[in-house]
């Protein structure tokens, strides 16, 4: 008789893809894999998992979170996986330090990661030609990233130069991310309509649709209304949003001013001067909140220790994250909510931003949103499971079937917390005690020689060429 990994038994299974919902025990085979789903699962497992009140789902999945040494660093993984997080995508880069940070000190999560395209790091200026991104997109491939990401409303390229990266990974079948904002715009509504307009067709995924409606420009719930018309119009992009209510951003000063620009931002809003003494005065007043790593995760400190901790890094030059309170509520709970004229959601996934800044939320803000019925638990599982694994081409997660990768978390509808992960079919975490290690690269097959060189023995392949993320344009 056959002998399973697991048996979890009795839970409440919703897995949205396969049209299921109920009470169930699930299997999972010795490789990793979801072997059966049945009423009653009498074979003998290794381990027998207790579900009985719990919600059974497939894996979560942070598609937009940040794990590298300005955010945290080793402390995002451990954020993550106790999150109730089993696959994440590193939204930032440089992905020679989010690769070794994910070597070194993964907890057993899936991971894909995309390099940075950053004026004076990655390319020269902030217009770069097409020569230049082609030759930072094979390194990248090579590397085992598995696209780029533009930080428009941080390090701001000039239109062209955006509409160049953008051309260069659709052409070659590469995933893009942009977090809107170029020279000419900003990191506002007119920077997503911007977006939508050089993308013009091209595949994009673009972050974080609530930071562009914070009432910049029109009242914040007017933006929101324009954001989703856009997207509507544009299914060539893909999106997320966030629930929490902060930001993240860098609170580095570089001659006389922060070195973001949507740090420079959220002090104007406030009145504070955009030097880095502006960045004083709205930390000491508790506008900015300085994320510091203490007792092996990252919290936001109070006024007074956020003060001494940036004068600190900021007299060593090193990096410093930073929050403002800048999400309006209404905001953030409609655009994850809307769905389009054929009754899809109009933003395709719940992320986080989060990772190594400490709003690791989809879990606990999620399920407070199905307690309030402003979804319900299939819509929920959908957005922060299954459609991003449609939007990463990820075929074998986001869903339970019989011989999909056995990634499932185990969340607790009352306590608005996760109870158990497993990726892979290997315990994650289990009541907030991480039991997972080292990380499974989720990347294409020219990755594949640098990894294993690099030392990283789990990798996953995937073929972006074929997947659904890739394939929303013919359809
Ligand atoms: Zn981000």
């Amino acid at each position: 008789m056959k002998q399973y990994a697991f048996i979890i038994k009795n839970g409440f299974l919703v897995d949205p893809a396969n049209d299921r919902k109920g009470i169930y025990d699930i299997a999972v085979d010795q490789d990793g894999f979801i072997a059966e789903i049945g009423k009653t699962i009498t074979a003998n497992a290794l381990e027998i998992i207790d579900a009985e009140g719990l919600i059974v789902a497939p894996g979560i999945i942070d598609c937009h979170m940040h794990a590298s040494s300005a955010y945290g660093g080793p402390l995002a993984h451990r954020m993550l996986a106790k999150a109730g997080v089993v696959t994440a995508v590193d939204l930032g880069g440089p992905i020679d330090d989010t690769l070794s940070i994910a070597h070194d000190y993964g907890c057993g999560l899936n991971m894909a990661f995309l390099q940075t395209v950053k004026p004076g790091e990655t390319i020269r200026n902030t217009n770069p030609q097409r020569d230049e991104i082609e030759k930072l997109l094979d390194n990248t491939l090579n590397a085992g990233g598995i696209g780029f990401k533009v930080l428009g409303g941080h390090f701001p390229l000039t239109p062209e130069g955006t509409e160049t990266v953008f051309t260069t990974a659709h052409e070659h079948g590469a995933y893009m991310a942009f977090h809107a904002g170029t020279l000419a715009t900003g990191s506002n509504l007119d920077g997503l309509k911007e977006a939508a307009e050089l993308a013009s067709g091209k595949r994009l995924h673009l972050a974080h649709i609530n930071s562009y409606c914070r009432g910049n420009i029109l009242p914040a719930e007017e933006e929101a209304e324009e954001a989703l018309r856009i997207l509507e119009q544009n299914p060539n992009i893909q999106s997320e949003s966030y629930l929490a209510r902060i930001n993240g951003l860098s609170g580095r000063c570089t001659g006389g001013k922060p070195e973001s620009t949507g740090t420079q931002a959220a002090l104007a809003i406030r009145g504070y001067e955009q030097s880095t003494q502006g960045m004083r005065d709205a930390i000491k007043d508790g506008w900015c909140q300085v994320n510091a790593p203490i007792g092996g995760t990252i919290i936001q400190l109070d006024a007074q220790s956020g003060l001494e901790f940036w004068e600190e890094r900021h007299q060593l030059k090193q990096s410093v994250a930073v929050s403002f309170a800048i999400n309006p509520p209404a905001t953030r709970i409609r655009l994850a909510s809307a769905k389009g004229k054929n009754g899809a959601f109009i933003i395709n996934a719940i992320s986080t931003d989060g990772g190594g800044i400490p709003r690791n939320d989809q879990v606990e803000k999620g399920l407070a949103l199905v307690r309030a019925e402003v979804f319900n638990i299939q819509e929920y599982i959908h957005k922060v499971s299954t459609a991003p694994a449609q939007m990463l081409g990820l075929s074998n997660k986001g869903h339970l079937a019989e011989g999909a990768d056995a990634d499932i978390s185990i969340l607790c509808l009352n306590t608005l917390q996760p109870k158990m992960t497993l990726g892979k079919g290997r315990i994650i975490m289990q009541d907030g005690v991480i039991h997972g290690h080292g990380t499974t690269v989720l990347t294409t097959d020219k990755g594949q020689q640098q990894l294993r060189a690099k030392g990283f023995n789990k990798i996953q392949t995937t073929d972006l060429s074929e997947k659904p993320f890739l394939r929303t344009l013919s359809d």
